[in-house]
C-alpha cells in the first residue's frame, strides 16, 4: 500500500511534540559562529539519525566544524534531491536584553525562542525529518535523496558547503530545498551577492591645531564614503523573467523584508559598516581603516564594481584597499519545478501563496547556484534573526516540515 502525501502530513502532526521537543533541543545545543564550533549541534543530528538507523559521513576539514552527509536510493533510478541547512547561528551579543535565554528553546506563548530558532535550525530539523520521513518509503521513490547538514554558514567560512561543493561534489545532486528563513509568504530563487571591501587611509598626521601640516585620514574617509555611494547609481541590466517575478511582487517583498526592499533589490546598495580611524581629538588623524558592504544585485558582479572603486580612489594618495569577500549574486530560472512544487504545497497546507523572490542576504544555496543546479530556499520569518528575541512560531514550523516533506516527495516521484 503506498503512503500518500496525507499520510505523510499526518506523521508529522503525530510527531508535533517530538518536533517541537528536537528543535527546542537542538537550540540548547549552542553553535555560535564565530567561534563555529558545531560539535554538540552536530551531536544532536547524529542522535537522531542513529535511532532512525540510517547510516552518513561526517566530513570535517575542520574537527570543530563537521558537516554531516547521508543519502539513500528510491527503488528505481530518478534525479538527486539535496536537502541543505546549515547548523551554525548567529553570536549572542547581550543575553540580558533577550526577554528569554537565547539557548534555552523556551516555548512560550506558541513560539519558540532563542538564536537559531530562526536562522536556521527550524529549516535544518525540517531537512533532517524530512529524510528520516522519506527514508520509510523509499520503495515509493525514484532517483536518490542527500541529507545536507553544514556547519561554518555564517561567516562564508570555508569549512561547510564551500568545502563540499569543491571536494564532494556529487552531494550536490541536481536540485537543492534549503529551509533558511524567508518567511513563509515567500520562497527565495536567487540572492544579491556581497562585496566586502576594507580601505586603509594614512597620512603625515600632526597635532590637531595645526591642520595645514596633513591631510586627515578620518576626513579624507568621509569623502571615499560619499563618493562609493554613486555606486548605487550603476545601471544594472534587464534580466527578463527575474524582473517580472520581481516587480509583480514588490509588494510582498517590502512586506517581507520592510518598506523601501523592493526599491533596493535590483540595485547596488553601500553600508560603510565599519570605519576606525584617529587616536585623539587633538590630534589629525595619520591612519583611518574601514570596511565597506557593497551588495551587488543580479546582473551585475565584481568587475562591474572594483573598476569604479579603483578610479574612486585614486583621486586620494596614500589609499589602499583590498577586497575581504566576494560572492557573485546568483539565481534560479524563476520557471523551475521546485518552485512550484513548494506553492502548490504551501498553497494546499495554509492557504498561502508564496510569492518567488530574491534574496537580499546570501545563503549556502547559491553555491548551488553557481553549479547551475536550481536552489529553492523556503523557511520561517527572520524574526529577531541577528538581533534579540530570535524566534518561531510552532504553527509556522510545523507549516515548513511539512511543506519541506511533501515538496521533496514531489520531485522525488514524478
Ligand atoms: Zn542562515
Amino acid at each position: 500500500m503506498n503512503v500518500t502525501k496525507q499520510d505523510l502530513e499526518a506523521w508529522v502532526e503525530a510527531d508535533r511534540d517530538v518536533l517541537i521537543q528536537y528543535l527546542r533541543d537542538f537550540i540548547r545545543c549552542r553553535s555560535p559562529n564565530p567561534p563555529g564550533d558545531t560539535l554538540e549541534a552536530a551531536q544532536h543530528v547524529r542522535t537522531l539519525l542513529d535511532a532512525q538507523g540510517l547510516d552518513y559521513e561526517i566530513i570535517a576539514p575542520n574537527e570543530v566544524m563537521p558537516n554531516i552527509v547521508s543519502s539513500f536510493d528510491g527503488s528505481v533510478a530518478g534525479r538527486h534531491l539535496a536537502l541543505n541547512g546549515h547548523i551554525d547561528v548567529f553570536p549572542v551579543e547581550d543575553a540580558s536584553t533577550w526577554s528569554q535565554d537565547p539557548w534555552g528553546g523556551a516555548l512560550v506563548g506558541g513560539k519558540i525562542y532563542g538564536r537559531g530558532s530562526a536562522d536556521m535550525k527550524c529549516g535544518t530539523t525540517a531537512s533532517i525529518f524530512t529524510y528520516a520521513y522519506l527514508h520509510r518509503i523509499r520503495e515509493q521513490l525514484k532517483g536518490r535523496l542527500s541529507l545536507v547538514v553544514v556547519s561554518d554558514e555564517e561567516t562564508f567560512g570555508p569549512w561547510g558547503a564551500r568545502y563540499l561543493a569543491e571536494h564532494r561534489p556529487e552531494v550536490f545532486g541536481d536540485c537543492c530545498l534549503n529551509g533558511e528563513p524567508s518567511g513563509i509568504s515567500t520562497l527565495r530563487f536567487g540572492e544579491k551577492g556581497p562585496l566586502w571591501l576594507e580601505f586603509r587611509i594614512r597620512t603625515a598626521g600632526a597635532h590637531g591645531a595645526y591642520t595645514h601640516m596633513s591631510p586627515s585620514a578620518t576626513a579624507i574617509a568621509s569623502k571615499i564614503i560619499a563618493d562609493l555611494a554613486k555606486l548605487e547609481n550603476i545601471v544594472v541590466p534587464d534580466l527578463g523573467n527575474l524582473e517580472s517575478a520581481i516587480s509583480s511582487a514588490s509588494e510582498v517583498i517590502d512586506g517581507e523584508y520592510g518598506a523601501g526592499a523592493a526599491a533596493i533589490i535590483r540595485k547596488v546598495t553601500v553600508n560603510p559598516g565599519l570605519v576606525s580611524g584617529g587616536i585623539k581629538v587633538n590630534m589629525v588623524a595619520a591612519e583611518c581603516r574601514m570596511q565597506v558592504d557593497i551588495r551587488m544585485p543580479n546582473g551585475l558582479n565584481e568587475k562591474d564594481i572594483l573598476p569604479r572603486v579603483d578610479e574612486i580612489i585614486a583621486e586620494y594618495p596614500g589609499v589602499t584597499y583590498r577586497v575581504i569577500l566576494s560572492e557573485e549574486p546568483a539565481w534560479t530560472p524563476p520557471d523551475t519545478e521546485m518552485i512550484d512544487y513548494v506553492r502548490q504545497n504551501a498553497k494546499q497546507l495554509s492557504g498561502i501563496d508564496p510569492a518567488p523572490i530574491i534574496s537580499l542576504g546570501a545563503t549556502d544555496a547559491r553555491l548551488w547556484r553557481y553549479k547551475g543546479l536550481p536552489a529553492i530556499v523556503y523557511g520561517p520569518a527572520p524574526r529577531g534573526m541577528g538581533s534579540i528575541d530570535e524566534h518561531v512560531p510552532v504553527e509556522e514550523f510545523i507549516h515548513v516540515v511539512k511543506c519541506h516533506l511533501l515538496s521533496a516527495f514531489d520531485y522525488l516521484t514524478k
